[in-house]
């Protein structure tokens, strides 16, 4: 399908260039518009004036992705799946991160359940500035008894503020978690509608204004029959289902189904299989057993489903290794390629400096910054770090592209105002920045100090190299 053009949005817009969105003109909103930087209701006389309804919907139908965004949860912890327009993110940015469900099931005592509903919420790692973490809780109603399962989403509930799945093919088993009001009003994705119980689960899901997953394992012709039917039939918020096999040839067919959804949705424009894709590794553990190294298996081919476009993972492991792993991946995919991650420049303290302390200099590409940071952190440094504007770029790059430069540095130093905070005037710059050293000096008149390659070797620097000795 072909991708909105800039004139086809601008012909939707009031085009009044009257700058209340922000931006010098409406031609310069439809470009960001189109970036995803904007939705259409960012534009307030779309929003405001009733003349522009119509140009209101035909916009928001013209920039829909054609993969659908579902929503689920309510509030400040809701997750949205899907929203995906591009098949790779070097086309443009991938939006919406896969959300990570880890299941409970409710053949688990109370107090099991309840300590892997705060375990779930509780895993929250901060990596390059960004806290990665878990987003949902999958109820699995493995007993099939309504009362059972009933009691096990309610302590879900209230041991975590995470969103649920609620995970049973019976609709009288969801129809009983259902009764709760604060389950009710929560918004949990239903697993699962399929070609058997359709009926009975889009009454449920229209009726508590859920999502629904389709399932269908049995090819998708199956499964855009039954997503059309649902979707005929008042549901819009669907997630696909194709059925997740571990092994052998049905785990190749898995990941085919998962890019020939993707591919038919974003190529084809093929409105019954525009929908986010749930992959479950959790059925990795399906024949029992609690063996160790089925974390690893669950965590590999969670990640080859999260690079072949999954939007939801439910999970079954909770061991730090297998979702560091993963959360981590999930950050990378979903890193904005055409935008280097950087932190902002300027001055940094750390510990306790005083007049007589190193100064130090790095650039602002995050992995760098956060890597020097932490380092001098965990090493006890005394010291100040001064973060160079390279565009976000890390040293060895911004050095070979001219990014970090003796102007720069310059810069740096006066913005920053650290010749108010010491009395020397000697720099410390990254070994891989060395070939700068006589230029800073010459720009700045302070004395540069070409420090370790590696910023885990900080405080050895230091220890043998300050104070410098007077020659
Ligand atoms: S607010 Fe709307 S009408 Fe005004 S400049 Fe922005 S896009 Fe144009």
């Amino acid at each position: 399908m072909a991708k909105p053009t800039l004139l086809d949005v601008y012909k939707y817009l009031p085009q009044t260039n009257c700058g209340e969105c922000g931006e010098v003109n409406c031609m310069s909103f439809a470009s960001k518009l189109l970036e995803r930087r904007y939705k259409p209701s960012d534009c307030p006389p779309l929003v405001k004036e009733s003349k522009y309804k119509e140009k209101m919907d035909a916009l928001t139908k013209l920039v829909a992705p054609p993969v659908r965004a579902v929503v689920i949860g309510k509030g400040r912890g809701a997750v949205t799946v899907g929203g995906k327009e591009v098949m790779y993110r070097h086309e443009l940015t991938l939006h919406n991160p896969t959300a990570i469900a880890v299941d409970v099931s409710d053949l688990d005592p109370p107090e099991v359940i309840e300590e892997r509903c705060k375990r779930i919420e509780g895993f929250k790692v901060v990596r390059i500035g960004e806290e990665l973490k878990l987003n949902l809780v999958a109820v699995r109603a493995a007993s099939s008894d309504p009362n059972r399962f009933e009691k096990a989403v309610e302590i879900a509930a209230k041991s975590c503020s995470y969103p649920m799945v609620l995970c049973s093919l019976d609709p009288t088993v969801l129809a009983a978690a259902l009764r709760k009001p604060e389950v009710a009003d929560s918004r949990p994705l239903l697993y699962a509608a399929t070609k058997d119980n359709w009926r009975e689960m889009v009454v449920l899901a229209k009726k508590y204004s859920c999502p629904l997953v389709a399932f269908s394992p049995n090819g998708l012709d199956e499964l855009k029959s039954l997503t059309l039917t649902i979707k005929a039939n008042g549901v819009e918020d669907i997630v696909l289902d194709p059925g997740t096999y571990t092994e052998g040839v049905g785990l190749r067919d898995t990941l085919n189904k998962f890019v020939m959804i993707r591919r038919a949705a974003i190529k084809g424009g093929d409105e019954g299989l525009g929908y986010p894709i749930l992959g479950v590794p959790a059925a990795t553990w399906m024949d029992g057993g609690e063996d160790p190294v089925k974390s690893y298996e669950e965590a590999y081919l969670a990640a080859v489903m999260m690079a072949r476009s999954a939007d939801l993972l439910i999970l079954h492991t909770l061991q730090p290794y297998a979702l560091l792993a993963l959360t981590t991946l999930r950050q990378n995919l979903y890193t904005d390629p055409r935008k280097p991650v950087a932190v902002e420049a300027g001055l940094r303290t750390f510990g306790q400096p005083n007049e007589d302390s190193p100064v130090l200099v790095t650039t602002n590409f995050a992995l760098t910054y956060y890597t020097v940071a932490n380092d001098i952190e965990a090493q006890g440094n005394n010291c100040y770090l001064l973060v160079a504007n390279t565009g976000g770029l890390a040293v060895e790059c911004s050095v070979a592209g001219g990014q970090f430069n003796a102007a720069v540095v310059k810069n740096l130093i006066e913005e920053s105002k650290v010749e108010a905070k010491v009395k020397h005037r000697k720099l410390i710059i990254p070994q891989l920045a060395a070939r700068l050293k006589g230029d800073i000096e010459d720009a700045t008149q302070w004395e540069v100090i070409v420090g370790p390659r590696d910023s885990s070797q900080i405080r050895d620097f230091l220890n043998k190299n300050w104070p410098p000795q007077k020659n």
